[in-house]
């Protein structure tokens, strides 16, 4: 490691000491030097929520005697914000948010705290990577390593386009198994949501949420697609939500508004 090589933050949504942040690591240190800026907690599921209305502190974290990297008390955007803000000396050169315990697919990914540290990115000036593994249970994130090493490399050599960030979906398969690299669209692809409803101790009613994923259309290049058939998903976004597509169509609708 020397002062030419790119820095990376990475950072995610399932708090510092997941797992999936260790095997980031992992991948990460191959490509430069790394600062890790990740939530103090649990944040999944927070979107692109920040903190306004308490203080943020960015905990110095220690491993094995050694500083590991900053666990900050807030969600996955306010790390990226006070890593670029505050943390670093420079703006780095890449974001990499994850290795999320599980997909990030159809609409999933406006409520995933992992995407939104990326697209965090994007809107900071700054390449923004998201990286979601496909297994729920016992995660082998050691199988999504070497993805996330060249596609890493990939966008550090080549960039991305102003504003974009990606979002990477990696199948649950061993990587001599993996059949490629897919550019895909988010689906839209929405759940089926049951509120389960139960009894606390003391009589009163609470509800969780679940859901399955409905099934989404069969078009070959959407997110859904490439990692039933065995290929990485790589899903450009933007933060501009604006329906590009369907803006004459609401122009047309406003003429007797
Ligand atoms: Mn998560």
């Amino acid at each position: 490691m020397n002062n030419n090589d790119p820095t990376i933050v990475i950072t995610n949504d399932d708090g510092i000491y997941a797992e999936g942040l260790n095997y980031l690591f992992k991948a990460a240190s191959n490509l430069g030097n790394v600062v890790i800026v990740a939530p103090a907690s649990e944040q999944s599921a927070v979107g692109h929520a920040i903190t306004i209305y308490d203080p943020i502190r960015a905990h110095e974290i220690s491993r094995g005697g050694a500083f590991y990297g900053y666990g900050v008390t807030g969600t996955p955007a306010d790390a990226v914000k006070i890593a670029i803000h505050k943390l670093l000396p420079r703006p780095p050169d890449l974001v990499i948010s994850g290795i999320n315990d599980g997909a990030n697919l159809g609409i999933n990914v406006l409520y995933s705290g992992t995407v939104s540290a990326a697209t965090e990115a994007a809107i900071l000036g700054v390449s923004g990577m998201a990286v979601s593994f496909n297994q729920k249970r016992k995660p082998r994130f050691d199988w999504a390593v070497p993805h996330v090493e060249r596609i890493g490399r990939w966008i550090l050599r080549k960039s991305l386009p102003k504003g974009v960030a990606i979002s990477v979906n990696i199948p649950a398969l061993p990587p001599e198994q993996v059949k490629g690299y897919r550019l895909t669209r988010q689906s839209i692809r929405t759940m089926r949501e049951t509120f389960e409803q139960r009894e606390d101790p003391r009589g009163g009613r609470y509800y969780w949420l679940k859901g399955e994923a409905s099934p989404s259309d069969s078009a070959h290049d959407i997110d859904v697609a490439a990692i039933d058939e065995g290929y990485v998903s790589i899903t450009p976004l933007h933060f501009d939500l604006t329906a590009h597509s369907e803006f004459s169509k609401v122009r047309q609708r406003m003429e007797d508004l």
